[in-house]
């Protein structure tokens, strides 16, 4: 278990510099199991329990490192610290947003896909779910332009699929028919743009794009398009 002196632990946490700390901790306003803390270079160890026991300003300590967060991600929004507009990062609190290590997409979706998106803290956790020897499954519902020939859940799942300007075939993937310009597809890598590549490879074009699921992992039904919410151990498990 990590141990980190309060006021590094703040300031990483987005509430302010080592010295901003020091002042709002004289006035009282830093409470260690309902005392007055004072000596912000007292050690802690890092772990969940620890907003239940450390007040700041009047509320909980917001949840520790190694955070992941579910978006139902509404379209529009971009996966990206750095572009013009509108990004997922957005839907976040403030002081989340200047957390270091900073909390990032685990992979991305399109600014025109919506759906199941996480985010963490946690870079060891990251790679680990977009890693291609894990072959987390990722499932999608497509609505198409044309109706489906038949033909694709063959060429989807023949593992010989070539995607233009690539030179390694796709992996196979699962497609089921859901209605004549419906499907939900299902594939284990992360190539850019890579289910609405594999339609126009069939022939055909993605109207719209809605990630379902990660591994055994279900955007709930209510969790609306722009709600997020924490991840448990049990959820993250869900993800392998
Ligand atoms: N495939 C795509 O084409 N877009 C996404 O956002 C996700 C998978």
């Amino acid at each position: 278990i990590p141990t980190s002196r309060v006021d590094r632990l703040l300031s990483s946490m987005g509430y302010g510099s080592r010295k901003e700390m020091a002042r709002m901790a004289q006035a009282g306003g830093i409470l260690l199991d309902g005392a007055d803390l004072t000596d912000l270079s007292q050690r802690l160890a890092v772990t969940p329990d620890l907003p239940g026991r450390l007040e700041i300003d009047g509320a909980p300590l917001d949840p520790v490192p190694g955070l992941v967060v579910m978006l139902n991600k509404p379209l529009g929004m971009t996966c990206s610290h750095k572009e013009e507009g509108a990004l997922v990062y957005d839907v976040l609190p403030l002081r989340w947003q200047r957390r270091d290590p900073q909390i990032s997409t685990i992979g991305r979706l399109d600014k025109a896909t919506s759906g199941l998106l996480l985010m963490t803290d946690d870079g060891e956790l990251l790679h680990r779910v977009i890693s291609p020897k894990r072959h987390v499954r990722k499932t999608y519902r497509a609505s198409l332009a044309r109706p489906l020939s038949g033909k694709e859940a063959a060429l989807f799942g023949s593992g010989q699929l070539m995607l233009e300007g690539e030179t390694k075939a796709l992996a196979p993937a699962r497609l089921e028919v859901l209605s004549p310009t419906e499907a939900r597809l299902s594939v284990t890598e992360g190539r850019y743009h890579q289910v609405r590549r594999m339609f126009a490879a069939a022939g055909n074009h993605v109207e719209a794009l809605h990630r379902e699921s990660m591994g055994e992992l279900c955007l709930p039904e209510d969790l609306a398009p722009g709600q997020w919410k924490l991840l448990d151990q049990e959820e993250i498990a869900r993800i392998f």
